[in-house]
């Protein structure tokens, strides 16, 4: 949580005491399995690390188009919000400095996954 509007916004998603059905249930447990295992990233989108990047690259967007575009094995998705972006703002703009490694809590290795990334990209 970033601000005082998404704390409260939290609490009132969980004031409802409201049991999950099972397929949401299932869905859940999917995903924390996958994030677990690696292959999908933690990142909880708050920014420390924008700041840090010489390039300006929206990380935790690429970041999310990632997780996307493994979760889901390719896909038009990730390609396709990609396309609406200028290439200098794609994952092979990075220069793998690290800067924003060094601010990430969740300490996700950024410059690995925007290498990936663009390999992934240019094989699909
Ligand atoms: S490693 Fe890449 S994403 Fe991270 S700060 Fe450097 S250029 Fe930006
Ligand atoms: S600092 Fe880490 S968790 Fe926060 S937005 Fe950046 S990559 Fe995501």
């Amino acid at each position: 949580m970033s601000d005082f509007a998404q704390v409260k916004d939290n609490i009132h998603t969980f004031e409802a005491d409201k049991p999950l059905m099972k397929e949401e249930s299932a869905a859940l447990l999917q995903l924390a399995k996958d994030m677990y295992s690696g292959s999908v990233l933690p990142c909880t989108a708050c920014r420390y690390c924008t700041s840090h990047c010489p390039r300006h690259l929206d990380i935790p967007e690429l970041i999310k188009l990632y997780n996307e575009h493994r979760f889901t094995g390719g896909g038009f998705i990730a390609p396709m919000a990609l396309s609406a972006l200028p290439k200098d703002k794609w994952p092979g703009a990075c220069i793998g400095c690290r800067s924003c490694e060094k601010v990430c809590p969740q300490q996700i290795k950024i410059s690995e996954m925007m290498k990936d990334f663009a390999k992934r990209l240019q094989e699909s």
